[in-house]
């Protein structure tokens, strides 16, 4: 009997990661990966400026902890990729000391108890009594979801929900806390006030675990394997690669390209996913006329792409409710001299625009160098993240790439001197402008990939992966990709018209 062939749609980390766990656990299946681009890793791009300083135009930072960091860690332990890691111990400035901006002014967050009692900064007023009388807060007789805004403003007040929640929305999604849901952007906080009736009562008692029983034990065996390892990287703040991200994606190219039972194709973009003729496989066309037969397809492309590839009569629901959103990233590098801001956090966050930052449409600013801290010696780097949810007041009409990359140039500089007192010329400089490159999970996220998942129950051999669907960060991609290729093995669904695996099986097990 022929070996199955799969096919994986789309080489960023998901896609990646879902070929090199089938390579590794299955070598006697085909796999082949088409990926639209001439590169590997999606939005992880790291570039050397000069031969000198390293820029990020993507992620830079990885949580190592919990399930999706030990998955994470595993894997880079395999790819050799251990020797390269930086990691930030929680005890260093840039994991204790996070900044907003608030008025003009930046703001630092209290590191701890007796920092919050009596060193408070004025982002910080109406806090402390929030905190004491959430506990109190009558929780709603059914749940449903809301946005984070809502959410918050609901458990302490809109004080706490516009500048420490709009902050961390603009962190993490780029994205609006208004508008996103938080059962899928934070999905703790509502877990907190479904067991414990509060959200202080739930995080004073350790949380809420919302890992599945099958992600906790892949995590156990990944920690058992280097569990002194293990600990100690799951004990920083974050890691990063002294290379740049990149090298993850190129040591997985890597690895890919020397499987005799991997085909890795790049500037393939896929145009049409359908059924074939026999109807127990899918054929798959690229957009150069190329037809690619396939027993079982995993999508690993952003869900509107998925959506557009599909004929209607085979079109699944909910696959472009979700918004995605644009983010200009400007990288900045000084000499030393020309930028001491006196401030050694990992960077500033700005808060909801209703707020009225001082600087419209700018999310926030990393400083590279502290944060990682060890890449240039006589340099300092910067990242500037703008736009996003609040595009519009960044960029206002401009649609050619050129003009938004100098006006994003323009706004990171005024951020730098009105927030960080820096007026010199950055020595080096780029700007990348990412158009829908973040996924907006908004309110109902969670029922809408449980109906999805009972739409793909009917398709048999499609399953999907990537940051639509479960969560945008690195290790949770990779963690996700791992899982359903575990599912799709263990319970023989590939090539297999009896047993199905669609990659959402967790919506199925939320808390909600
Ligand atoms: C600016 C920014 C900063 C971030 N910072 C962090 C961070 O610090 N830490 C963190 O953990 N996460 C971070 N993230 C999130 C994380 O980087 C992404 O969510 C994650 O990389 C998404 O990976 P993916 O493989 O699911 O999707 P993508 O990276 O979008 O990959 C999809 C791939 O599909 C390909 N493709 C598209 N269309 C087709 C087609 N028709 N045919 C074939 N291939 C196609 C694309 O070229 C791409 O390679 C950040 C994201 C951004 C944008």
């Amino acid at each position: 009997m022929m070996p199955p062939v799969v096919t994986i749609l789309g080489g960023g980390i998901s896609g990646l990661s879902a070929a090199y766990y089938l390579a590794r656990l299955a070598p006697q299946i085909h796999i082949r990966l088409l990926e639209a681009t001439d590169h590997v890793g999606g939005w992880i791009k790291s570039e050397k400026v000069n031969d000198k300083v390293l820029f990020e135009a993507g992620p830079r930072t990885l949580r190592p902890k919990g399930t999706g960091g030990a998955i994470l860690l595993d894997m880079l332990k395999d790819l050799h990729l251990d020797q390269h890691i930086v990691s930030v111990p929680k005890k260093h400035p840039s994991a204790q000391h996070r900044y907003i901006e608030y008025k003009g002014q930046i703001n630092q967050l209290p590191s701890g108890l007796s920092d919050l009692l009596f060193n408070s900064p004025p982002i910080m007023d109406s806090v402390m009594g929030a905190i004491m009388k959430e506990p109190f807060q009558p929780c709603p007789n059914h749940v449903t979801d809301e946005s984070l805004y809502d959410f918050i403003q609901r458990r302490f007040n809109s004080q706490v929900a516009l500048n420490l929640i709009g902050a961390l929305a603009h962190g993490v999604y780029a994205g609006d806390c208004k508008q996103l849901s938080v059962q899928s952007t934070f999905p703790l906080l509502a877990a907190c006030e479904q067991k414990y009736g509060s959200v202080v009562k739930g995080m004073m008692r350790g949380g809420v675990s919302l890992d599945t029983t099958k992600e906790l034990a892949l995590a156990a065996q990944c920690e058992a394997r280097y569990p002194i390892w293990q600990h100690e990287m799951q004990n920083a703040s974050v890691i990063g690669l002294q290379p740049g991200l990149a090298a993850l994606p190129l040591a997985l190219r890597r690895f890919l390209m020397d499987q005799p039972n991997v085909d890795l194709l790049t500037r393939q973009p896929v145009t049409l996913l359908e059924s074939s003729s026999s109807s127990s496989s899918s054929l798959i066309t690229t957009q150069s006329g190329e037809k690619y037969e396939s027993h079982h397809v995993i999508s690993a492309l952003p869900s509107h792409i998925l959506a557009s590839i599909l004929p209607p009569s085979s079109s699944l629901p909910h696959l472009t409710h979700n918004p995605r959103v644009d983010v200009a990233v400007v990288n900045l590098a000084y000499k030393k001299d020309d930028a001491n801001t006196q401030l050694d956090g990992f960077g500033f966050l700005t808060p909801h625009r209703d707020t009225g930052s001082r600087v419209p449409g700018v999310l926030g600013v990393i400083f590279d160098s502290n944060s990682m801290g060890i890449q240039d010696k006589d340099m300092v780097r910067f990242t500037a993240m703008i736009g996003g949810s609040d595009w519009d007041l960044a960029f206002g009409n401009l649609k050619e790439e050129k003009e938004v990359a100098t006006q994003a140039l323009a706004l990171a500089q005024q951020a730098m001197s009105t927030c960080l007192g820096v007026d010199a010329s950055p020595t080096y400089h780029q700007a990348h402008v990412l158009r829908q490159c973040l996924p907006q999970y908004l309110v109902g996220h969670s029922k809408r990939m449980q109906e999805l998942h009972l739409a793909l129950q009917q398709r048999m051999c499609l399953s999907v992966t990537g940051a639509s669907y479960l969560g945008v960060s690195v290790p949770d991609c990779v963690k996700h990709s791992r899982l359903l290729v575990e599912d799709l093995l263990e319970i023989g669904a590939l090539g297999n018209q009896s047993s199905v695996v669609t990659g959402l099986e967790k919506t199925m097990i939320s808390p909600w």
